[in-house]
């Protein structure tokens, strides 16, 4: 049994703009699946960050939501310990955002390199909406309201944790007790999975994504496709594994890591082709996603089953985040009425 000084609380989430990817699945989804054996966590919908920038298309993130809850459940994540919540339906995580915002600058929120690279993406300019810009404060409430301390994500959050932090020691300066606990990232050892078209990260936005519903046909396309060393122009050529996505792949997902030092070492001194590298990594992807695309079926052919388990879960989470709302008013000498 773990005792209270080395138990963490874990909160994750994901916004339900699409169904999960790889970049998921390595970024997170692995690490949660190992993290609910040793701790409490929940694992947040975050339906209205999604909302952020797609406010004119609400459709899309509420026919996601079960989507994201599927991947859930067919990679691992166990609802007997891991408590899968809805964000919308969570009013305190709204009203701490509300207290949040005025304890942070809006020259800080801009200098967010997260938030800035996603606005120059997204084309933003003068259409940029007010909720995208703030979405990093309603995050830290999102953290902060559960009282986690650990946060399994990709590297791209960090720049977000670090935000959630001066939340948390500025509003905890203004009460008479601490109430909220700072956090922690854990990085995965593949923060940043590089899209298919071998773009920095794999994103929906940027559509570049192996889905973990992918058909079979799907990968086969997918692995075939991608960018490797454009100077391996013959199987007999040395080619290069850096930046050679085929390469990021088989290491981020090949189960024998051995074999891909060897086969490494084999292309880079010349006599290995670009096809027999992409056989071996379509293997291993068609043996990781065939089960979980499998269970996926399962899980999304009930839809009445995955209403009850995200209730269940958002009641839990409901109590926790209000107890929290609660003491941060009482802190803030706000009377508490319900
Ligand atoms: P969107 O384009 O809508 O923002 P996304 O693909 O970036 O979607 P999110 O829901 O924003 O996915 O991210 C959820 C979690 O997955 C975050 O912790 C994020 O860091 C992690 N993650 C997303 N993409 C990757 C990736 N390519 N590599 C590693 N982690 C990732
Ligand atoms: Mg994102």
């Amino acid at each position: 049994m773990i005792n209270s000084t080395n138990s963490h609380t874990i909160l994750t989430g994901d916004r339900p703009t699409g169904p999960l990817h790889l970049g998921h699945y390595v970024g997170s989804l692995r690490q949660r699946v190992t993290l609910q054996d040793r701790y409490p966590q929940y694992v947040l919908i975050a339906d209205l960050q999604g909302l952020t920038d797609n406010g004119s298309n609400p459709q899309k993130i509420s026919q996601n939501i079960f989507e994201v809850m599927a991947d859930y459940l067919a990679v691992g994540i166990d609802p007997a310990k891991t408590t899968i919540c809805l964000q919308s339906a969570l009013p305190a995580l709204a009203e701490l955002t509300m207290l949040y915002m005025n304890i942070v600058t809006v020259a800080r929120v801009e200098r967010n390199p997260t938030v800035k690279a996603e606005i120059a993406q997204k084309g933003f300019s003068r259409s940029l909406p007010t909720g995208f810009l703030v979405y990093p404060i309603s995050q830290a409430a999102d953290i902060t309201a559960f009282k986690a301390d650990r946060v399994p994500v990709g590297d791209d959050q960090l720049p977000m944790l670090e935000q959630t932090n001066e939340i948390v020691h500025k509003m905890n300066s203004l009460l008479p007790n601490p109430v909220l606990v700072p956090c922690q990232a854990m990085l995965s050892s593949v923060s940043r999975l590089p899209g298919i078209d071998g773009n920095a990260k794999m994103s929906k936005s940027l559509g570049n994504t192996l889905t973990l519903s992918a058909s079979e046909d799907d990968i086969s396309k997918a692995v075939h496709a991608m960018y490797t060393d454009p100077n391996h122009l013959r199987v007999s050529d040395p080619g290069q594994v850096e930046g050679n996505v085929v390469f990021t792949y088989l290491d981020a997902f090949h189960p024998d890591q051995a074999q891909v030092a060897a086969l490494k070492e084999h292309y880079q001194r010349g006599g290995l082709g670009d096809r027999q590298c992409k056989q071996e990594l379509e293997a291993c992807l068609q043996a990781l996603l065939s089960p979980i695309r499998e269970r996926r079926q399962q899980f999304s052919a009930d839809k009445a089953a995955l209403m009850d388990i995200l209730q269940a879960g958002t009641e839990k989470a409901h109590e926790v985040t209000q107890q929290t709302l609660s003491e941060v008013k009482r802190g803030l000498g706000l009377p508490v009425m319900f």
